[in-house]
């Protein structure tokens, strides 16, 4: 096969927390604006960064450019505090041990992320399960990298050149995730969309929102060897 870049969502596409991400978020965010009671804003595959934006909108507080920062220092304390009820609660998604070694083994393939979760808290969340040493965390693209999750596909890509030599095109990229922030990430950017349907978004939504193939799940290595070289 030729090369391929392969830049895997978290979320509901290699494991399911739980919930504990949006409870760890919440608690966080209270502390950060002093309400405990604050507004919440839903809707999976944002980048938190543009999540933390939208909770200060939605509860009427200023945007200063040091509040992101200032967020997720908040927040590595409670990932810290919660690191058993992530490990207690969350699970590994059915095959993606499997394919994520594929891909590590397999030199024509470079797998790394492309989440809404920031950098540190994908780390935590891959580490939790085991799943950390089969990606390599320097080529993907974090929700705190930007705010808009479509520009995440060019800033992966670019570290993938700069530390590889490699250039990747759209379509030597594909994107997998299980929501339509996922999907649309992979247009906006520049990318094949390859969906999952292990999130809450039915299959017939992600086929909807212009995904070039949909899975049930990541179960069945060879049927997602087949989707990911399209
Ligand atoms: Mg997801």
């Amino acid at each position: 096969m030729g090369t391929l870049l392969v830049l895997w969502d978290i979320d509901k596409t290699l494991l399911d927390v739980d919930g504990v991400g949006f409870e760890i978020f919440s608690s966080a965010f209270a502390e950060f604006s002093g309400i405990p009671q604050h507004k919440d804003t839903r809707g999976p595959g944002r980048t938190e960064w543009r999540w933390f934006h939208d909770t200060l909108l939605a509860n009427e507080l200023q945007v200063t450019e040091e509040c992101f920062p200032r967020f997720l220092r908040l927040q590595d304390a409670q990932f810290e505090a919660r690191a058993a009820d992530i490990t207690q609660r969350g699970r590994v998604l059915p095959g993606v041990p499997e394919i994520l070694r594929y891909c590590a083994d397999t030199s024509d393939v470079v797998s790394s992320l492309l989440t809404g979760n920031a950098r540190r808290n994908a780390e935590r969340k891959l580490r939790a399960f085991g799943l950390d040493h089969f990606v390599d965390f320097d080529l993907g693209g974090y929700g705190d990298d930007h705010m808009e999750r479509g520009e995440l596909v060019e800033i992966a890509r670019r570290r993938v050149y700069e530390r590889t030599g490699t250039q990747f095109t759209p379509a030597t990229t594909v994107i997998v995730g299980d929501t339509p922030n996922d999907v649309r990430a992979a247009l906006d950017g520049g990318a094949r969309a390859v969906a999952v349907a292990t999130g809450v978004t039915a299959a017939a939504d992600l086929r909807a929102a212009g995904a070039d193939v949909i899975l049930d799940d990541l179960a069945d290595t060879e049927a997602v060897l087949e989707a990911l070289l399209g």
